[in-house]
């Protein structure tokens, strides 16, 4: 059994022929573009990929699985409402099926890529797990069930405010943990120091990874860097005096920084933690991929909830 799996993330629409156990065994990406223009480079993204395989792979593909940023009805298939992407009502899963000729999951990024990490990393009863790339959003587990709360949008881990005094977010507020610690919001926090994000120029990076390899030797990469770390610490420390999770798991783009990331992070945890209890930090090995492998699985489930 195999799935088309698609990660629709802030900055790039990644695509996925995942096999069993899984396997990765084709992927793309394009450039996420906005309004009803990303489900028709979903679409195109999902027949190049089948068209790539062999036709006994290609029969193998029983399902799409699409995670999907904001507010998603899964057992509809419809994006509610996708800020970032201009999308409101927009059914989601329909077109694709018709387009793909198979059965389409719709499902919410974050729930996606963490309940992948979650389950990867042997289910935990207890855990907080963090998806950090262009957003910030984590899932807690208690009991080995998904806090979803009652709007069924809990862990908006990067808005919770850890600096008033901090830059503008996204959601209109200042100084929440996605303002400092989200990849888009580094990156510009990079540009307005004086640093260079154009692709152009030898100095310029145009991502976190090259941040964090930069931040070695550059002080303004290190100060943007050392600035995330700090909003990261203070977010978990507010969750863990409130929830007191087991442990503390990062999967995401971010987290592929490894131990550039986890190191500085469970120091500044344990400088900043005042009564708060620091649980034990890891790093999930699924990486940037969590939300594609999280989609996949959902696709090859039980055929509930498919368009
Ligand atoms: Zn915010």
């Amino acid at each position: 059994m195999r799935a088309l799996a698609f990660d629709v993330g802030g900055t790039s629409v990644r695509g996925a022929v995942v096999g069993p156990d899984d396997v990765v065994l084709a992927e793309s990406r394009v450039a996420t573009r906005t309004g009803p223009a990303v489900l028709g480079d979903i679409a195109r993204m999902g027949e190049e990929l089948l068209a790539g395989l062999s036709p006994a792979a290609r029969a193998e593909v029983s399902g799409v699985g699409v995670a999907f940023p904001g507010l998603v009805d899964t057992e509809s298939g419809i994006s509610r409402r996708a800020v970032n992407l201009g999308l409101v009502d927009t059914p989601v899963a329909a077109p694709l099926a018709e387009r793909l000729g198979l059965p389409v999951t719709v499902v919410h990024d974050t729930a996606a890529a963490a309940g992948a990490i979650w389950a990867d990393a042997g289910s935990p009863a207890s855990a907080l797990v963090a998806v950090l790339g262009t957003g910030v959003a984590a899932v807690t587990y208690v009991e080995g069930r998904a806090v979803v709360g009652v709007s069924g949008q809990a862990g908006e881990l990067g808005h919770l405010v850890v600096d008033p005094a901090g830059p503008p977010c996204v959601c209109g507020r200042r100084g929440c943990v996605e303002a400092r610690a989200g990849a888009r919001a580094m990156l510009e926090r990079y540009a307005a120091l004086g640093g260079d994000t154009s692709d152009t120029s030898d100095a310029g990076i145009t991502g976190v990874a090259e941040l964090v390899v930069r931040a070695e030797h550059d002080g303004l990469a290190a100060e943007v860097w050392s600035e995330a770390i700090t909003a990261l610490a203070d977010g978990f420390l507010a969750v863990g005096a409130l929830l007191a999770p087991g442990e503390i798991i990062l999967g995401g783009g971010i987290a592929e920084a490894g131990g550039a990331l986890l190191d500085p992070l469970q120091a500044r945890m344990h400088e900043r933690a005042g009564v708060t209890a620091v649980p034990p930090v890891r790093l999930s090995s699924l990486g940037g991929r969590a939300g594609l492998v999280g989609a996949a699985r959902l696709a090859l489930a039980p055929t509930e909830n498919r368009a």
